[in-house]
């Protein structure tokens, strides 16, 4: 069997690497003409970090990322509602990491160069249109800076995991149109400063509209600054989202009037905002989930098939938890690939639309919401607030939809 894998993000090498260890020969085809170390922050839980430490990534994981200790909300004036310990410090076999997305898909692009060979990464090969002929499909490249088409490439099965602007998704889709709008935005930077909590806690605070996540990517040397990787997600409303480019910029000034009182004893946001090099921009956006993602020798994988709101630290998790489904899925009939296609999607699409829906209503953080209704002004004691089983209730609801119940996972062969 031969796989043309569309897209080298983290879904797409995930899926590359996954493939290869189950002797699936592959080549990935990805757009840019150069893989660069674009992005922010970003979380791989510990369902997503076992299925790495089965592809033997764990050493470079724990050399790029930080292993997270706990999660911990509180409303905006920083005053705590919720810490839960997180990953080994949880009970988990597996860390939890908060690692640079950069770092990640290097890491595995590193692996995949080294396990596939460098001719089987192709770069500079946007996809452009795929004709699945019942015996092979044959996917149409052309050269992202020339326009010139380039030599179509034929396999036994295409995965397209090439981001919320699937190429393929729209091929399946042509009547969704543009990722749906929450009229909420997400500033994203990376900032020098001192560490804060354990040293290793990934934090938010405030509510629904006006919420603020730091979490540390690189720990700090003794007495040296850690460097921390915040997202500040604010609604700003209106029918039309800002251009959805991963890399778009804004100045400090827009971010800081949100956030200019959240200066804690524990951690201080507008030093963090100040102290960032550069603050990008992204609208908060994501896709009705779809029916089906796999279309005969055709299917959909990570942001391709499941685009999330960035909530619970799904979306690189869920792309790694695709492509250790897909690879599975392939070699338990490899001579029937379209059967498998069909099995992988049954394996994974009810999961990831459950986890679109949950994020839609925040998640696990929807608590911060609860508290933001009922002590708009702060409280004296939580307990009169929110009780402790309504704040357990949700954050065990949630790692049950997610898929990471420590129990479960732990248990799994
Ligand atoms: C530049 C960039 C920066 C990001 N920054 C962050 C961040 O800071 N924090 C965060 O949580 N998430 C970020 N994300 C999203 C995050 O990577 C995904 O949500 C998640 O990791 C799932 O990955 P994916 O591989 O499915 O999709 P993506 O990471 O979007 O990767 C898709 C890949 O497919 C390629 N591609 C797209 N169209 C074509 C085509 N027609 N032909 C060939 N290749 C194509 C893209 O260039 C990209 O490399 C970013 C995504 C991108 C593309």
């Amino acid at each position: 069997m031969k796989a043309a894998i569309v897209g080298a993000g983290p879904g797409g090498l995930a899926a590359a690497l996954s493939l290869h260890r189950l002797g699936i020969d592959c080549e990935v085809f990805e757009a840019t003409p150069e893989i660069r170390q674009l992005g922010v922050g970003l979380n791989l839980l510990p369902h997503a970090v076992r299925e790495l430490t089965i592809l033997g990534l764990a050493p470079r994981l724990a050399e790029s990322g930080v292993a997270t200790a706990e999660l911990a909300y509180h409303n905006k004036f920083g005053v705590p509602i919720w810490r839960e310990p997180r990953g080994l410090a949880a009970g988990y076999n597996w860390p939890q990491y908060s690692l640079h997305r950069g770092l990640f898909q290097k890491l595995l692009l590193d692996a995949a160069l080294e396990r596939l060979g460098p001719d089987r990464i192709h770069t500079g090969h946007r996809l452009q249109a795929f004709r699945d002929d019942s015996g092979s499909v044959t996917a149409e490249f052309t050269d992202p800076v020339t326009g010139a088409a380039l030599p179509p490439h034929e396999a036994d099965i295409l995965i397209a995991a090439d981001g919320i602007h699937s190429v393929a998704r729209r091929v399946f889709y042509p009547s969704e149109v543009q990722p749906v709008y929450s009229g909420r935005v997400l500033w994203r930077g990376t900032t020098e400063a001192p560490p804060f909590l354990t040293g290793r806690s990934m934090i938010m605070a405030g509510y629904a509209n006006c919420k603020f996540v730091a979490y540390p990517i690189r720990e700090a040397a003794p007495g040296g600054p850690a460097l921390i990787n915040w997202v500040a997600d604010v609604y700003v409303g209106g029918d039309t989202p800002m251009a959805r480019d991963w890399n778009r910029r804004t100045e400090k000034s827009v971010v800081l009037p949100h956030f200019r009182d959240w200066r804690f004893d524990w951690l201080d946001i507008p030093a963090l905002i100040e102290g960032a090099d550069a603050i990008y921009e992204y609208p908060l956006v994501d896709r009705d989930p779809v029916p089906r993602w796999s279309f005969g020798r055709v299917t959909l994988l990570g942001d391709a098939a499941h685009p999330m709101y960035p909530v619970g630290s799904n979306g690189a998790s869920q792309a790694v938890l695709d492509a250790a489904a897909v690879a599975a899925a392939l070699a338990a009939t490899p001579d029937n690939p379209v059967l498998a296609l069909q099995n992988y999607e049954r394996e994974r699409l009810g999961k990831t639309v459950a986890i679109v829906h949950s994020n839609r209503r925040q998640g696990p953080e929807i608590v911060m919401q609860m508290v933001e209704d009922r002590a708009p002004n702060g409280f004296a004691r939580l307990s009169d607030v929110i009780t402790n089983a309504e704040l357990e209730e949700v954050a065990g609801r949630y790692k049950a939809v997610a898929g990471f119940d420590p129990k479960e996972l732990n248990a799994r062969v």
